[in-house]
């Protein structure tokens, strides 16, 4: 089977996924892919504690449930943060670095958080468990699909639920976010989820990709011409990686110059 970070690897070049997965050639992990890791696992860490979270509010208002929220957030980061020390060590970044940095887009994901459970609280008046009973929609992360008909698998990194058949796959995104639309990988790799999650959950047809730093959702609709751009890499990727020959070097040297596998990529006829 091919992982969906595989096919959206092979658009930013199918020579490092040559290396990736027909050679075994890994590089070390840089900067901006920590501090991603970072941020989702915090992200991760508040949606699997989120009942806890949600029974403990104790006031109907906005402003402190977001104060609630932020706590959690703060506590969670602080506790991934210890669990990256050698990473960030190995990176020569600063605890309080990589804090700042990630900040701010952790405090619009609690303000978001905190709309959605306030709202729900005005319309329904509940609090405690009732509250994280009947409270809609509700968020699971890292959610695993495969198919043996699509030949894919992957994790989606959060999915909206709103009952138990309308569900809403998103993908969380650090870093530039397009002026308009989604990044082709993005649009590939959403749309791979949705094949996915449908097979299972007929009514799926769309999902977001969310760009954190600019705080926007950006919808992916299935339809019959995206489904077959990714069959075909699917099938572009398994040739891929079944051939005796490594692809050409990427033309975007821009790329090259970001790449974790540099020197073994240089080396390699
Ligand atoms: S150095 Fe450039 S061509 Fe080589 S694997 Fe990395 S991105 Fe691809």
């Amino acid at each position: 089977m091919i992982s969906v970070s595989t096919i959206t690897g092979y658009l930013y070049c199918p020579r490092k996924v040559y290396m990736n997965y027909a050679l075994r050639i890994f590089g070390q992990k840089r900067k901006e892919a920590v501090s991603g890791n970072i941020m989702h696992a915090v992200i991760e860490h508040v949606n699997n504690n989120e009942k806890e979270i949600v029974e403990a509010i104790e006031s109907p208002v906005l402003e402190n449930i977001e104060i609630h929220y932020r706590a959690n957030y703060n506590k969670a980061l602080s506790s991934i943060l210890e669990k990256n020390k050698i990473e960030l060590e190995r990176l020569k970044q600063k605890k309080e670095d990589s804090m700042a940095e990630v900040w701010p887009v952790l405090l619009k994901e609690a303000k978001l958080r905190a709309r959605n459970v306030h709202d729900f609280m005005q319309k329904h008046n509940v609090i405690g468990k009732e509250l994280w009973e009947r409270l809609s929609p509700k968020y699971v992360s890292e959610v695993s699909v495969a198919s043996y008909a699509l030949g894919l698998n992957g994790k989606i990194d959060k999915v909206e639920m709103h009952s138990e058949d309308c569900l809403i796959p998103m993908e969380l995104k650090t870093g530039k976010a397009p002026k308009q639309g989604l990044w082709d990988n993005h649009r590939i790799q959403l749309a791979a989820y949705i094949m996915l999650l449908k097979e299972k959950y007929s009514q799926v047809n769309e999902g977001y990709v969310e760009y954190l730093d600019v705080g926007e959702r950006r919808k992916v609709v299935l339809n019959a011409f995206v489904e077959n751009e990714v069959k075909e890499l699917v099938s572009k990727v398994k040739a891929l990686v079944s051939s005796a020959v490594p692809p050409e070097k990427e033309a975007n040297k821009a790329k090259c110059m970001k790449c974790d596998i540099r020197e073994q990529c240089e080396a390699l006829k």
